[in-house]
Formats: structure tokens, sequence, C-alpha cells
């Protein structure tokens, strides 16, 4: 199965906590104003990459703490994420997705919520150029959130990841 990427970055530290494998979607339709990755919107652009490859790349790096799901908005190709999703599980590491859609949204939809169902990190929401800051911990804006998905599901309410005077995420 292939998926269309905008990149990959195979050694992030900024997209979740530790060393992340990130994988950029192509595609995207949000069309925040002041979006930091604009090229990635084209639903025709970047290029298709198998998903064994990727799962290929991830068991190379033995040093990574996750992967991150981030774009373009991966919402839009839930299938193939899903099946790296459930390979990264087996392997035991955690899982960050990066969504322009909010919690509430994502969970009406079936489909959606089956990605979000095999990750543990969500940040959510457009990003918003009138609530950027430099300050937040893996966000652009202060409206996105840190969300813990497997609380939030089981709880069915937003329950949000806590930061400690280091701005460093308490689990
Ligand atoms: S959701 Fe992300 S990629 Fe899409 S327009 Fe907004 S900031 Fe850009």
């Amino acid at each position: 199965m292939k998926i269309r990427l905008f990149g990959i970055a195979n050694d992030s530290i900024v997209d979740g906590p530790g060393l992340r494998y990130t994988i950029f979607t192509q595609g995207c339709y949000h069309k925040c104003p002041g979006c930091h990755n604009p090229k990635s919107h084209d639903m025709n652009g970047g290029y298709l990459k198998d998903i064994n490859e990727i799962i290929a790349e991830i068991d190379e790096n033995q040093l990574l703490d996750g992967i991150t799901l981030s774009g373009g908005e991966p919402m839009l190709q839930i299938e193939p994420l899903i099946e790296i999703c459930k390979a990264v599980k087996y392997r035991g590491l955690n899982i960050v997705i990066y969504s322009g859609f909010m919690f509430e949204q994502i969970i009406k939809d079936s489909r959606m919520k089956s990605l979000l169902e095999v990750c543990d990190m969500l940040i959510d929401g457009k990003f918003e150029q009138d609530k950027k800051s430099l300050s937040l911990l893996y966000r652009g804006s202060t409206n996105q959130r840190l969300i813990n998905i497997q609380k939030s599901l089981k709880y069915e309410k937003v329950i949000e990841y806590e930061t400690n005077e280091y701005n460093e995420i308490i689990i």
C-alpha cells in the first residue's frame, strides 16, 4: 500500500516527546492563514512511498521513541496510516498525530476515529495566526491542545497533558 507524502524527518526532536520519525503527509484543505507548510496542500503533489519502506526505515533506527503523523492533514490518508501505526505499536513505540480537525469532530467520524484510536497524543485544531506563540510545546498556536487520546476516549471527554515549569509533559 502506498501513501502520498510531503516528506519524512527520521530524527525529529520537535514533533513530540523524545526522538521521532515524522511522516509529513501530502494534501490539506484547511487553508490556515500563515500555514507553516503550504507546499503540503496540493492533494496531487508530493510523492508516493510504499508503507513497507516506511516501516523498514523505522526499524532501522533503534533510538526512536515514537513516530509522528503530521502534514498536510493526516486524516486524509487514514488507511495507510493505520497500517503503519499497527506495525509501530507492535514494536512498542508511541504515536503522536497532528490534525486540523478538533477532537470533537474526529470522534464523530468513524473513519477518522479509527485512526485516532491507534494513536497516543493528538495535537488538534487549525493553526490560528493571531494565537501564534513560539513558547508552546509541540504546537504553533494557543488554541491547539495536547490531548491524551486513550484517556479522552475512555472518559469520553477531552483530557489534555499538563506541562511542568520546564515546559515538559507530565505523563
Ligand atoms: S492544517 Fe496544518 S498543513 Fe493544513 S493548512 Fe493548517 S497549518 Fe497548514
